[in-house]
């Protein structure tokens, strides 16, 4: 039997998709396409900021671009006066051309190239400075304003990690920046851990705290922290997720692929998106004392978060065509007019779990249970968008649509790929008009 593991309920989409719209967009686009709702990124943003005058905490929120290249999420970054995180020249002109201001950026990444490095400092951009020679090169600019630095921490509690410095290395960085005087402004210290947990991240951003006092006293200004992203996000309900977990195996899937449950991403996390944040601010670093909320308030020390993936919560989904249905001993398999390119969690050695929708005009579109995977329209016998056998209601067939939900966040673009020529599917935004009319839509660029 195919274990269900559909999406929470979304009235927002459920109103789009009775809308009709989709099939005619399909119709016009003559592909895939993608579908926006930025409404869900102004409220995702504004869920972090309450949970941060909630906490009495002085904070800023840099929107992680790299999670979605989509136009219109700088476009409300610029509204709303969020900050954005970026990591490439690319990136810093996209946010800066949609009207994000320089100062409200922060540049991430490792070993950032001596053109990005200008172009930030230039621009008063604040630079995560990720090791010593960057911090050499920055210093060494030596532009008309100070340029303004944070030093990121490498994480001893992920001695993997190939990003940041360690303690003999930041204790270098700040001598330099203290020799460097008015050329520099270090602002503070910055760190992004991989993995979803709450424990770590208040702990080292506890040690920030310590750091910003010590860097205080050397004459630096280090008022701010940069928690990084990571905050997680819900895509299923909590019963479905752990039934498949402790039932999923290699019978789930076409051609009996293994998944372990360390494979998967944590598609339930009963604290999600600015939920976590709170969490994080309520937690004691350490185990002990006073709150993170509390250190940070009596230091004086403002919290910078750069949310990529829980600012897109239900910000989107990737709606496929379906191409053609072939019957396999049991099952059947799916093909649709787009490649697992559009839907990056498949090159990961993982699987994207929330399942695709069957959107069809039929009659008997609850036919009985047809389980099938879904393959993508290339030569590529690894090209699946789900190696798992989905219970879809009826026997899909070609030009019913397959929408996969909520995938604004690095799942529609971060790996696509014009393979096979095959265009890149646009990305179509929709307002809702508070007038109760129907779904308007525009191409995203
Ligand atoms: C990727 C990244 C983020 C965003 O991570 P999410 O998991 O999408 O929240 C934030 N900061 C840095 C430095 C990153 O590399």
């Amino acid at each position: 039997m195919a274990l269900s593991l559909p999406a929470h309920p979304d009235p927002l989409a459920a109103r789009l998709h009775a809308s009709g719209l989709l099939p005619e967009l399909a119709h016009g686009l003559g592909g895939p396409f993608h579908y926006l709702l930025p409404e869900r990124f102004d409220a995702n943003l504004a869920a972090f900021r309450t949970a941060l005058t909630d906490a009495g905490v002085d904070g800023l929120v840099y929107y992680a671009k790299k999670a979605n290249k989509a136009a219109v999420f700088m476009d409300r970054c610029a509204a709303a006066d969020a900050g954005v995180d970026v990591a490439s020249l690319g990136e810093l002109r996209d946010a800066l051309g949609h009207g994000v201001r320089g100062e409200d950026l922060v540049v991430t990444g490792p070993a950032k190239n001596d053109r990005l490095l200008c172009v930030a400092a230039r621009q008063g951009a604040l630079i995560a400075v990720d090791a010593l020679d960057e911090l050499d090169r920055l210093l060494a600019l030596n532009g008309e304003r100070p340029v303004r630095v944070l030093l990121r921490r490498h994480p001893s509690a992920q001695p993997g990690s190939r990003f940041g410095l360690d303690e003999a290395q930041l204790h270098e960085a700040l001598a330099r920046c203290v020799a460097a005087g008015p050329t520099v402004r270090m602002e503070g210290f910055s760190f992004h851990l991989s993995g979803y947990e709450i424990r770590p991240r208040a702990d080292l951003a506890g040690e920030l705290v310590e750091l910003c006092l010590k860097a205080r006293a050397l004459g630096l200004q280090a008022d701010r922290i940069s928690i990084g992203g990571g905050f997680p996000v819900d895509y299923v309900p909590a019963d479905d997720w752990h039934a498949f977990l402790a039932e999923q195996g290699p019978e789930h899937y076409h051609a009996h692929k293994a998944f372990t449950a360390a494979d998967f991403y944590p598609y339930h996390s009963p604290v999600a998106g600015a939920d976590a944040l709170r969490s994080i601010l309520a937690a004691r670093p350490g185990g002990t004392g006073a709150t993170l909320a509390e250190r940070l308030r009596q230091s004086g020390v403002t919290l910078l978060l750069e949310p990529g993936r829980a600012l897109l919560d239900r910000a989107g989904s990737s709606v496929f065509r379906v191409q053609g249905v072939k019957d396999r001993a049991g099952y059947g398999i799916v093909t649709v007019d787009g490649t697992s390119l559009s839907l990056s969690e498949q090159w990961f050695a993982s699987e994207y779990l929330p399942e695709p929708l069957l959107l069809t005009a039929r009659a008997d579109a609850a036919a009985g249970p047809y389980p099938a995977c879904v393959g993508g329209a290339s030569c590529l016998d690894s090209d699946l968008l789900t190696w798992r056998k989905i219970a879809f209601p009826a026997r899909p067939r070609p030009g019913d649509l397959l929408v996969y939900p909520n995938t604004a966040g690095y799942q529609m673009d971060s790996n696509e790929s014009p393979f096979h020529e095959l265009p890149l599917p646009p990305k179509v935004v929709i307002d809702h008009p508070a007038d109760g009319h129907r779904p308007r839509w525009r191409l995203d660029r």
